[in-house]
């Protein structure tokens, strides 16, 4: 008999686990405790996939030999649990895939930066002419994508879900972007755990795999000779020994495998954060053999992610800036670091615990207004109200754009960078950011 393997959970990376699955013989299920989108439904049936949802039959799923978990279960979710004391292995889609693809894996991790570093180093390898595919948190599974015709590079964005379970899965190129505390909710409150999963990007690293990561980040500093791992390329934006990147005078100098330089103004993204993911990008593509010329092309002619300091519109001197997947404090600081106008700052949303003290003083020196954006605004009232700027509120995108376009001088900068998720007022980051630029772009048109 064949043997069985079990998917949890129908989105993208369970449907395209489950298409692989097939396609390699294992008498394949997926079961998904909630509804299956329609799309994912089609997709399942057109493989002839055997498929449950709204619910968990356990006859179905505890005679699995494997069972594959998306990332969005948590470890604690009961049928995980009973799954767990049946002694079945639990693995990730990206394990179950990286078993049947020869590719070399380039996989970025981080608390902050992962989509715009894994879309960046994309980009390179294809303006390099490399046959490549972008998996992991963004674009199509990578399960799907070695069931539909393999690619000899992969780059994988890797969240701490995904890297929880993983085991033999190895990264020829791995990126550590930095690590500072998030989703402590997923691992019992302790950061001892989730900083450990991170680092399980390092496992099963062979002397000439390579390790890329941001020097400065204490926490990495701290971990990294508990690990084994491949040739160090560490970049920071002081200049010191060993370090494979780092910035001087207005150039970044990249020092290996080739030695190469570029003009700071020359990168297409701007801000702190994002000279970091441009030379964790940068290193990687050098490692990967990428012409430097190549190199300093695409990282120039990068259009930047959506919903990531992007630009929408400059309305009457006026420059609108949607940053609405900033859900953290710290990635809001990094966006206020790099503003280079005065700024009315739009902030507000799901709190997770949120400390604003990290922003206060940069709130002090750029900001010339705030509009909080939330369902529940009296937490950013007691913090902020000391300040002495003007504030309003809001309860829709439509009313925020009302708002700043009130405040903001001209000149000035209106920057969306929430620090919070968006579930009390949106559906997503993604609809509070599309919201926020339609209304942008409505005022072009008043
Ligand atoms: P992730 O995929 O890890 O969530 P993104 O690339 O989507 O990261 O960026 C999310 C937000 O985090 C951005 O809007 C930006 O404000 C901030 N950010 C991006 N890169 C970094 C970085 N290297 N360090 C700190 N913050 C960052």
């Amino acid at each position: 008999m064949e043997k069985r393997i079990v998917i949890l959970g129908g989105g993208e990376s369970g449907v395209g686990a489950a298409i692989l699955a097939n396609k390699l013989g294992f008498d394949t299920f997926l079961s998904d405790f909630g509804k299956i989108s329609d799309k994912y439904k089609q997709m399942l049936d057109a493989h002839s996939i055997h498929w449950e949802e709204t619910q968990h039959t356990e006859s179905l799923i505890l005679n699995a030999q494997e069972i594959i978990k998306s990332p969005g279960i948590p470890n604690d979710a009961p049928m995980i649990e009973k799954a767990r004391e049946a002694g079945i292995p639990i693995i990730s889609e990206i394990e179950f895939a990286g078993r049947y693809t020869k590719a070399k894996m380039v996989c970025i991790t981080g608390s902050n930066g992962k989509t715009t570093t894994t879309s960046l180093i994309y980009h390179i390898f294809r303006e390099a002419g490399l046959n490549v595919g972008l998996a992991g948190n963004i674009g199509s599974s990578l399960a799907l994508q070695v069931a539909e015709g393999d690619k000899d590079y992969y780059i994988v964005e890797l969240s701490s879900f995904q890297l929880d379970n993983m085991y033999e899965f190895h990264a020829n190129v791995a990126v550590l972007l930095n690590i500072t505390p998030d989703h402590l909710d997923r691992y019992d409150h302790k950061m001892q755990n989730y900083v450990d999963a991170k680092l399980r990007i390092l496992q099963n690293q062979k002397p000439e795999d390579a390790f890329v990561y941001w020097k400065e980040d204490p926490i990495i500093q701290k971990e990294l000779p508990k690990y084994n791992h491949g040739k160090l390329y560490p970049f920071a934006e002081k200049k010191s020994t060993g370090l494979a990147a780092y910035t001087e005078e207005h150039s970044i100098i990249f020092t290996e495998p080739t030695p190469f330089n570029m003009e700071l103004e020359e990168l297409s993204l701007t801000g702190k954060h994002n000279l970091y993911n441009s030379m964790a990008a940068g290193i990687s593509a050098n490692v990967a053999g990428i012409r430097k010329e190549t190199i300093r092309e695409a990282l120039s002619s990068f259009k930047g992610v959506e919903h990531r300091l992007e630009k929408v519109a400059v309305i009457d001197g006026v420059e609108y800036i949607n940053d609405s997947k900033a859900t953290n404090v710290n990635s809001c600081w990094y966006a206020l670091q790099s503003m280079k106008t005065k700024t009315v700052l739009i902030l507000g949303g799901k709190d997770k615990g949120n400390d604003y003290t990290e922003i206060a003083n940069l709130v002090r020196e750029k900001c010339s207004a705030l509009i909080f954006m939330g369902a529940d605004n009296s937490k950013l009232h007691t913090f902020f109200d000391s300040f002495g700027l003007p504030t309003a509120d809001a309860k829709s995108a439509k009313e925020c754009v009302q708002a700043a376009k009130k405040m903001a001088k001209e000149g000035e900068t209106v920057l969306l960078s929430p620090c919070c998720a968006s579930f009390d007022l949106f559906k997503s980051y993604e609809d509070r950011g599309r919201q926020f630029k339609e209304a942008v772009l409505e005022l072009k048109t008043i």
